[in-house]
């Protein structure tokens, strides 16, 4: 079960006289059945004594003064933590100083879940003190000791409970859920980076949906764009939910990729600013998706996201409602313009947002989204002509037929690109060359001719 360099980190650390176990995440996943992505030990060994044991290898010191050195074997990097009791947290965060234990037990009691604050033992048996194979068995999220007072420790672990609880498909204990939602004011205190973090985690597990709608309130604490559409009644036939019901059925239909889920989160969130009625006293919101694509941009660079990923999302969100050509002289032209990777993801956005319409509307919807997305499968599955270096005859061509430098030669190159992407000209080279060469001479002609004529 535990791979062999971990063996060796336990072995070497038991043999100079300490304990030391594998604690922590890396046996949460083996006791189900998943191979862990890292193994962390824990050990009566002070920082200082572990560094000494491992004097050969090498070592990167992850914050001695909070007990943890880290050692890299075979290539693999396994953090080694002192036991330790955490002292008084000053900030909802960080505790202001730690206490190194001789024992597992103390060190067992300041982890945040049940399922987390286990480990094993010489014959690779689980230590486990507070029901976390029980609350694994049974698929329970559940701190150890009293939600509230592990919550006002650390609250960034309301944050680390959801995203376990969508990632496994777990249940959060009634008690923890209950403090979880009382104490959602404390992620004020968190940085964005981390509050970030835990939230990609949350929205990329496959009880996403499930989780952001049971704990709306505490992701309102952290995306406050979001909160107005709890409730935001549409007044429209094409849907029969709130918009943020909307918003969740189209992300649950969602890939569980990050981009695919931070569109579908904020595609709508524009829409409370953009509310109007009709004389009809139907709904409507118009220049929706604009908005929504500044108010997500808004969350996504407070959040300090990646600029490739908030420039994709907020690609998506800004076209999610737009409708496609229908023939396909017009979606190649359309295509010319656009990524086709980009369109192909945007595909993807508005057959969930269609599928989270009102029954009414919901089979129309999906239908043109996959009328658009057959016709852009046939038109790519011809390796068309996209691009201007994709023509058969470039710059160098029309300057060999007479063309003077300039501005105009890119103009005639887009220009027959235009055509060849219509389908109204071959990219051919000899019927390129021909098309080229007659423009060129009216040019030229048009040029060289007296005024008046
Ligand atoms: P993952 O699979 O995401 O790595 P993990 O459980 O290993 O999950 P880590 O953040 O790597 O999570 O932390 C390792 C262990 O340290 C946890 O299992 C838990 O016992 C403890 N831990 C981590 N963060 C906290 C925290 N904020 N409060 C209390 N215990 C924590
Ligand atoms: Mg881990």
């Amino acid at each position: 079960m535990i791979p062999p360099y971990v063996n060796q980190i336990l072995f070497r650390l038991r043999q100079a006289g300490y304990r030391a176990y594998a604690v922590g995440g890396c046996v949460r996943d083996v006791l189900r059945g998943v191979t862990p992505h890292d193994w962390d030990v824990c050990t009566s060994a002070r920082p200082e004594e572990t560094e000494a044991v491992f004097h050969d290898l090498p070592r990167i010191d992850m914050g001695k003064k909070h007990g943890t050195v880290a050692v890299i074997l075979d290539h693999r990097t396994v953090e080694i933590t002192t036991f330790r009791a955490d002292g008084a947290y000053l900030d909802h965060r960080h505790p202001s100083g730690v206490t190194f234990l001789p024992r597992i037990e103390g060190d067992m009691s300041r982890r945040d879940f049940t399922i987390n604050a286990m480990a094993l033992d010489e014959n690779e048996r689980p230590i486990d003190l507070f029901g976390g194979q029980a609350d694994l068995k049974d698929g329970i999220i559940r701190t150890v000791g009293d939600p509230t007072q592990r919550f006002g420790e650390d609250g960034l672990r309301i944050l680390r409970g959801l995203r376990f609880a969508s990632r496994l498909d777990f249940t959060i204990e009634p008690n923890t859920a209950r403090a979880m939602v009382e104490q959602r004011d404390l992620l004020e205190n968190i940085s964005a980076e981390r509050v970030f973090t835990e939230l990609k985690g949350i929205l990329t597990g496959p009880a996403a949906g499930r989780i952001l709608r049971a704990f709306a309130p505490v992701i309102f604490t952290v995306l406050p764009e979001l909160a107005p559409l709890a409730g935001f009644e549409q007044h429209s036939p094409y849907h029969d939910s709130d918009v943020w019901e909307h918003t969740l059925r189209a992300l649950e239909a969602s890939p569980d990729q990050l981009v695919f889920r931070l569109a579908l989160l904020f595609h709508d969130c524009g829409k409370p600013d953009c509310f109007t009625r009709d004389e009809t006293g139907r709904g409507h919101f118009y220049g929706h998706p604009q908005r929504s694509r500044e108010l997500a941009e808004q969350a996504l660079r407070r959040l300090k996201c990646d600029n490739e990923t908030m420039d994709r999302v907020l690609y998506l969100i800004e076209k999610h409602d737009t409708w496609l050509p229908g023939t396909e002289k017009n979606m190649r032209r359309f295509l010319l313009h656009e990524d086709p990777a980009r369109v192909q993801d945007l595909l993807i956005v508005q057959r969930c947002d269609a599928v989270a319409h009102a029954p009414a509307a919901r089979d129309a919807a999906i239908a043109h989204v996959d009328e658009w997305a057959a016709l852009i499968r046939q038109i790519l599955a011809q390796k068309p002509c996209l691009v201007v270096k994709d023509l058969a005859v470039d710059g160098k061509d029309l300057l060999q037929l007479g063309m003077a430098p300039g501005p105009q030669v890119g103009r005639l190159l887009n220009g027959m690109l235009e055509q060849v992407a219509e389908g109204t000209l071959e990219n051919d080279r000899a019927a390129l060359l021909a098309y080229a060469k007659a423009t060129i001479d009216i040019i030229s002609r048009n040029i060289s001719a007296p005024p008046g004529v």
